[in-house]
């Protein structure tokens, strides 16, 4: 007899369900985001939270079926698609160190001579989305981003929010500039209004809890989806996703979130995360309201309890 006979696994699928009955009693939320008006709509009681293990178990609770603007999650995904086409000739253009800055600083930027610091602040996922743009036409660009979360998600289903696209078009104003002056440094190869056009849109994706975990699938489980076996990055990419999805994943709240919850995660100002359990589980949490740092309050103590009753946390 082995000690690990003794030792008691929580049911998944009670740690979820009792996890999104907490979050749905709580009296604080956070705030929407107003700055794009959209998302200053979305009532802010909602909850989601899907967990989908390496069998390909989904756990689900609260409103995990409910499509939600994924905003900078989508950040993740391009990421991916860029290191596809253009490999670590892509860290030419951005670096992967955390930024201990707001995600839409401009400070920083000038500081660094228009070299954005890492992938997941706004300059630094622009950058990308200008990578992924270059030799195509914006609707072509964009076609290609929403067949990779589709083909990862393995649904059809999953679209764009016109209305959200539109709605950041009209009030992007400090993401435009944080492009110019990407631009004035030869950072941006497209002109900067067909790039942002692409980077708004990819930001206005909308998914549910459920979609979004499986499309993160690959990220746990060595680069490979569990369900089919196939090989959507090496190993050592979604390794290395993973650690600057700890590093910078939650812009100047990172370390308060590897503090907390302990594993790679990509936030959006629609209240989405992404968390990665390595070697176990996809996880998607949504709360729309956020916290100081523009992540999702509700979302990060989910994930928090989450961790600590199964015990996940890569810190072990
Ligand atoms: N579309 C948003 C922006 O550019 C994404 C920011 C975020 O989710 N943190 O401001």
């Amino acid at each position: 007899m082995v000690a690990s006979e003794f030792v008691h696994v929580p049911d998944l699928n009670l740690v979820v369900q009792e996890i999104a009955g907490e979050m749905r009693a709580r009296a604080d939320r956070g705030n929407v985001a107003t700055y794009i008006p959209e998302l200053a709509r979305v009532d802010p009681h909602q909850f989601g939270l899907a967990v989908i293990d390496g069998d390909g178990q989904v756990a689900c609770g609260g409103d995990a079926d409910v499509p939600f603007s994924i905003q900078s999650v989508s950040k993740v995904f391009t990421l991916t698609l860029a290191l596809g086409k253009f490999g670590d000739r892509l860290w030419r253009r951005v670096g992967r160190e955390p930024s201990g800055s707001a995600f839409n600083s401009i400070v920083q930027l000038e500081h660094e001579h228009g070299i954005p610091r890492n992938p997941f602040i706004n300059p630094g996922a622009i950058a990308v989305t200008d990578l992924i743009l270059s030799g195509h036409q914006p609707r072509e660009a964009l076609g290609e981003i929403l067949r990779f979360m589709r083909f990862l998600a393995d649904d059809p289903s999953v679209t764009i929010d016109e209305k959200v696209a539109a709605s950041e078009q009209r009030t992007g104003f400090r993401n435009a500039a944080l492009a110019n002056y990407m631009k004035s440094y030869d950072v941006l190869d497209n002109p900067v209004d067909l790039t942002l056009g692409v980077y708004f849109h990819q930001c206005a994706i909308a998914m549910s809890c459920r979609q979004l975990a499986m499309a993160g699938r690959f990220l746990a489980h060595l680069g490979r989806n569990p369900a089919t076996g196939h090989s959507v990055v090496t190993a050592e990419r979604a390794r290395r996703i993973n650690a600057i999805m700890l590093t910078c994943g939650h812009y100047d709240g990172s370390g308060e979130f590897a503090y907390r919850v302990g594993l790679p995660g990509k936030s959006g100002v629609g209240g989405g995360i992404l968390a990665i359990a390595p070697g176990k589980a996809s996880i998607a949490v949504w709360s729309p309201g956020l916290d100081a740092t523009g992540n999702s309050h509700l979302g990060r103590i989910a994930l928090e309890m989450l961790t600590k009753r199964l015990g996940w946390s890569i810190f072990a």
